[in-house]
């Protein structure tokens, strides 16, 4: 009766193995030392004024008969799917309308459940650091075979190394499903327009799919870096974009997103973008009108005046942390168009090991590279999430260790 592939999913070891031992720590050193966490991956500023507004009004509305809303549209209403279509698609010279846009109440979630429409029997490739979720979501549903000597057995990855600035090429072999992300989370690192172009030409070439999550496409600054993989000819008939206010916006903890599926995508006379339509209809009932209000206010003036605050509040700490890191001798990369920097471990040391030693030395708490994938043995993660004050101490802190 048990789904024997769930069974065999690994225990997700990563942030459980942090916790453990910045709590072993804390009890061998009470009362000591203050840590400073860069580990997390989650916004720290509070949400733009324009978008609280926002909330109030929707709120406001449910209260009166007569502008009351229960279920919202299946897609989501149509003054966001609008509002999104617009901003960040037609502005910058993609077409994308509005029914091809589903807003959803997460990335994580849509990047989770897309593999649905997908055969059982697609090989699917992802880059190695990865965020684990494309992963797990595909093996949950067996299409990545067994689990054996750390490895899912049907499962492509690309390695993404220093020697290939952490962006991946196409590989030589044929995959159906590809899962990019750029910035990249863990690494920073962003595709440039040309070597989007090689992945889109591979798709094409293979009549594979490509799954792009942009997540971080509002920290890129960079004008030969693309904000969406639609920026690329031919991308309607190859890719799939998912997409979220949850990094622009800090909608981390109130929750919506959007994901992209182009009406050009067709596999067996089916269109993809139909069988999405039906699969949300089944498994979701929608993001609440409330936050689809607020969502849409991101997009007013004041709005993306205040999320640009935020974003730069975070990329100068991007920016700190990377200069730093390189002063001081290290391997550095990310941190420019993405609030991550990806650093190689000091001396040689392993993931874990510096991981301990950054704890006992500097109290201040990373991500282990290796957790990300086998490619990220050796490296480790920061992120620019954190406050100035703590970032700079960080900084600091660190500076002082690695020179000792
Ligand atoms: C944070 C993040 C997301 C956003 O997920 P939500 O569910 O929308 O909060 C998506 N993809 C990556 C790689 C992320 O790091």
């Amino acid at each position: 009766m048990l789904n024997s592939f769930a069974q065999e999913m690994p225990a997700s070891y990563l942030f459980s193995e942090v916790g453990k031992r910045v709590a072993t720590f804390k009890d061998t050193h009470t009362g000591g030392p203050r840590l400073i966490r860069m580990g997390i991956g989650d916004v720290t500023l509070p949400l733009p004024k324009a978008c609280i507004t926002a909330i109030h009004k929707a709120a406001d509305e449910l209260l009166d008969p007569s502008t009351f809303r229960g279920y919202p549209p299946d897609g989501g209403y149509d003054f966001l799917r609008k509002a999104i279509a617009i901003n960040e698609y037609v502005k910058l010279g993609a077409s994308i309308s509005p029914d091809e846009i589903f807003v959803s109440d997460g990335a994580k979630s849509d990047s989770a459940n897309i593999q649905e429409l997908f055969d059982n029997n697609c090989i699917v490739g992802v880059t190695d650091p990865v965020y684990p979720v494309y992963v797990d979501s595909n093996a949950w549903s067996g299409r990545l075979g067994h689990y054996t000597d750390g490895k899912w057995e049907r499962l492509v990855t690309f390695p993404c190394t220093h020697e290939n600035g952490f962006v991946a090429a196409p590989p030589a072999e044929r995959v159906d499903l590809i899962y990019l992300c750029f910035p990249n989370n863990p690494t920073g690192a962003t595709a440039t327009r040309e070597q989007l172009k090689a992945w889109v030409a591979y798709a094409r070439a293979n009549g594979s799919i490509i799954i792009f999550d942009a997540a971080y496409r509002a920290y890129i600054s960079d004008d030969n870096v693309p904000r969406t993989i639609y920026e690329i000819n031919g991308a309607r008939e190859c890719a799939i974009e998912i997409c979220s206010f949850s990094k622009s916006a800090g909608f981390t903890g109130v929750r919506c997103s959007w994901t992209v599926v182009p009406s050009e995508l067709v596999l067996r006379g089916s269109s993809l973008r139909s069988l999405w339509a039906r699969r949300q209809a089944t498994k979701f009932n929608g993001t609440a009108y409330i936050i689809q209000r607020a969502a849409e206010a991101v997009y007013s003036d004041e709005g993306q005046r205040q999320c640009a605050a935020n974003v730069a509040y975070y990329m100068r700490n991007a920016a700190k942390i990377r200069q730093a890191l390189i002063d001081a001798g290290v391997e550095a990369t990310g941190g420019v168009n993405a609030p991550y920097v990806w650093m190689r471990c000091p001396n040689g040391m392993d993931s874990w090991s510096f991981f301990d030693r950054l704890l006992d030395q500097a109290h201040v708490v990373g991500t282990p590279g290796s957790g990300f994938g086998a490619c990220g043995a050796g490296y480790f993660r920061l992120t620019a999430f954190g406050s100035h004050e703590d970032t700079d101490e960080a900084i600091e802190r660190m500076a002082i260790y690695l020179k000792s």
